[in-house]
């Protein structure tokens, strides 16, 4: 009948689509992705990240960051209007950035920079929450199935063949302690960060330029406590972004829900093995730098969190082309991680998903439902998709090294600067 006929059509047309990664990138992807009726699976190294025992990668809590219009613009076309009441919902709008300094005299100074003469704000996100957000709504969708401590080994993009091996705990037994399975797919999105294995597996069957940077800068995440029993439960402006600009190093807050805020010390790797080696002098070199720290969190926990949260280094990539033939793509970190000055790391890969999404469709409409099209169709999409993005994706990646000495240094407001000017003359 040609109600079986119309079903027998739709099955063919869907597609297998496997996201390698489930961090916010590639859990967009693959709603992105099932809103389309493909049939999506997820492989994540990881165990579930709503499960309290998985720790989140390279973070000792949960880092919260800078949500802007470009990320959300690309979770509203995700077709799902509870993801973006829910952002509503938990972030806290930062309208400016805030300048902490010390006067000449001694009095220490706040100077309030808006973003925008029109009053529009970035927003502060917890990055788990987000990402765990994203996941009970993948749950809710009967074509995705999540596989969780699996991590992609190898792939074959012109045979279409992955294969991960499986760190399930009820698995193991002594002899077996990780197995290895074969999979296969029609298109696969690489959304497994900045040492993506899937970029590594990539680089075999495309001519992929690469450059990678480790700039000598570490951060090393700090807590500032909520204030108890008190209405303002805010120990500083929570509308704003704060920095301490230490010129060659700073000092920043983000503000959590809860009062609390995240911070973080960006700062040269000599600094770091300065006060590795002798972190008594922890407090007074916040004291000299960053003035007023000290008041938000005790030296004494200023030297704990020092000591017991790891020291990070931060990685530049960038690549072309993202993608080979119809059957691989790589998007967020993985294609183009950024230093974290711009703020743009996460919203850029998200907006990677509006716009790979954008050109699929349009290419899509042009088979004019003929199946047999979809995989040269989606090959020319990528070819496109990756001439596209490339440029902007490597303009920003250099914005946000610019952008550390805007923070650190430029932002010293210039009156201030002139003054002091005047005074030494
Ligand atoms: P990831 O978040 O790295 O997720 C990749 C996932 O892939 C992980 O879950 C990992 O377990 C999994 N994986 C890895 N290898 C494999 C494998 N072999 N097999 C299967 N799975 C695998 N961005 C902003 O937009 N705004 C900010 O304010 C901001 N602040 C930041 C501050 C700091 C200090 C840092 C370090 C980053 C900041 N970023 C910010 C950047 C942001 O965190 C990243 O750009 C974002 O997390 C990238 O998301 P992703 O999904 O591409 O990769």
């Amino acid at each position: 009948s040609y109600s079986f006929f119309i079903g027998k059509m739709e099955e063919e047309r869907r597609q297998k689509v496997v996201v390698v990664g489930a961090g916010p990138v590639g859990s967009l992807a693959a709603l992105y992705a099932a809103n389309r009726g493909h049939d999506v699976e997820i492989y994540e190294l990881r165990g579930d990240l709503r499960d309290p025992s998985t720790t989140p990668l390279n973070f000792t809590r949960s880092i919260n960051l800078a949500l802007s219009e470009r990320g959300l613009n690309a979770m509203r076309h995700a077709n799902q209007p509870r993801l973006i009441d829910y952002v509503k919902g938990v972030t806290i709008p930062m309208r400016g950035r805030m300048i902490h300094g010390k006067r000449p005299d001694g009095k220490l100074y706040e100077e309030a920079q808006d973003y925008d003469i029109h009053g529009r704000s970035i927003l502060a996100i917890d990055r788990g929450d987000l990402n765990k957000r994203l996941l009970d709504m993948l749950e809710e969708m009967p074509n995705v199935t999540f596989f969780f401590n699996h991590k992609l080994t190898g792939a074959d993009f012109k045979r279409n063949k992955a294969w991960f091996e499986v760190k399930d705990e009820s698995t193991y037994n002594l002899r077996d302690r990780a197995r290895e399975i074969e999979i296969d797919f029609d298109f696969m999105i690489g959304a497994d960060g900045a040492h993506s294995a899937v970029r590594y597996h990539l680089m075999k069957f495309a001519r992929m330029d690469y450059q990678q940077e480790y700039i000598d800068t570490l951060w090393c995440e700090f807590q500032i406590a909520p204030r108890a029993e008190s209405k303002n439960k805010f120990r500083i402006s929570p509308n704003h972004l704060h920095i301490w600009p230490g010129k060659e190093f700073m000092f920043i807050a983000i503000p959590s829900e809860d009062g609390s805020f995240t911070c973080t010390l960006f700062a040269p790797v000599a600094i770091y093995e300065l006060l590795e080696s002798d972190s008594s002098q922890i407090p007074s070199f916040f004291d000299k730098y960053f003035p007023g720290v000290t008041s938000l969190i005790h030296p004494s926990d200023l030297i704990a969190q020092f000591q017991s949260n790891p020291h990070l280094p931060l990685i530049s990539i960038k690549c072309k082309p993202y993608h080979f033939s119809s059957s691989v793509v790589i998007l967020g970190d993985a294609a183009h991680a950024m230093v974290p000055f711009y703020g743009q790391g996460m919203n850029a890969g998200l907006e990677d998903v509006r716009i790979l999404f954008d050109i699929l469709d349009k290419h899509d409409r042009m088979t004019n439902d003929d199946s047999s099209l979809e995989a040269s169709a989606r090959e020319i999409a990528l070819a496109e998709y990756s001439a596209v993005r490339m440029p902007d994706a490597h303009a920003i990646n250099d914005l946000a090294l610019q952008n550390y000495i805007e923070m650190r240094s430029s932002v010293l407001s210039p009156v201030y600067r002139w003054r002091k000017a005047l005074e030494e003359w």
